[in-house]
């Protein structure tokens, strides 16, 4: 029976000399692997809508843990703004990277709705930096490392919150300061926004250039310590950005 999948290809190699198999992360099944038959060929009505990062819907017969087969593609949404602007690619595998890694681990349907959403912002051209620490912070839930943003995560305390300590995790109060590292009370307060917000409703992100990095610079060695994810996708960003 052919189903319709909602979802973005997120690889594509090469199966015998015409066809193609895709990686498809959806909505409905997770990853799934898909033959593409004939899609290398140039006369395929498949041909261009089986490239790495097509967004849309995959009309498939679909087998559980086998490879499906594709019939149709409806495209949601081209990605034009991401697909010619290398920098944005840059982000758009990080992100598709990231949010892979993070469902392989626990496959939570909300995984995929979030990387959509900072998919459609990242091709409005909304700040691919902020955009990437939204869904990091977001994720920390379901890698099992959640961030302590409501009180102090030595002693409970919600008030006196001086810093947040990316080795404790949370934040520290005035009582329990031991010396750490004082992240500004601006970012604090950026990264619980970061946590709570609705992405869907953000139309702007007026945010200080020293913020955006000082968050950055939190969430990446907050990943570092505690993801253990090794994104190569991370690497070529640094390197492009
Ligand atoms: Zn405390």
């Amino acid at each position: 029976m052919i189903e319709k999948v909602e979802g973005i290809i997120i690889s594509e190699v090469a199966y015998g000399d015409t066809s193609k198999i895709i990686n498809i992360f959806t909505k409905e099944h997770g990853i799934i692997g898909v033959i593409a038959k004939g899609a290398k060929s140039m006369k395929s009505r498949l041909r261009a809508v089986t490239t790495k990062f097509t967004y849309a819907y995959f009309h498939v017969y679909y087998k559980k843990d086998k490879l499906s087969l594709l019939k149709e593609v409806d495209i949601i949404n081209s990605l034009s703004n991401i697909k010619k602007d290398l920098k944005l690619i840059g982000y758009m595998s990080y992100v598709t990277e990231l949010s892979t890694q993070v469902f392989k681990q626990n496959s939570e349907d909300n995984i995929f709705a979030l990387y959509i959403e900072i998919v459609k912002k990242l091709n409005e051209g909304l700040e691919p930096i902020v955009l990437s620490n939204i869904l990091e912070i977001k994720y920390l839930d379901y890698l099992g490392i959640s961030l302590n943003l409501n009180s102090c995560i030595n002693c409970g305390n919600k008030k006196d919150i001086v810093t947040v300590d990316p080795d404790q995790g949370g934040y520290v109060c005035k009582n329990c300061y031991r010396g750490e590292r004082i992240v500004p009370l601006t970012i604090i307060k950026l990264l619980r926004m970061y946590y709570l917000v609705d992405i869907k409703t953000i139309t702007s992100l007026n945010i200080k250039v020293e913020n955006i990095e000082q968050v950055n610079y939190f969430l990446t060695k907050y990943y570092e310590r505690y993801t253990g994810l090794y994104l190569k996708s991370k690497d070529f960003l640094e390197q492009i950005v």
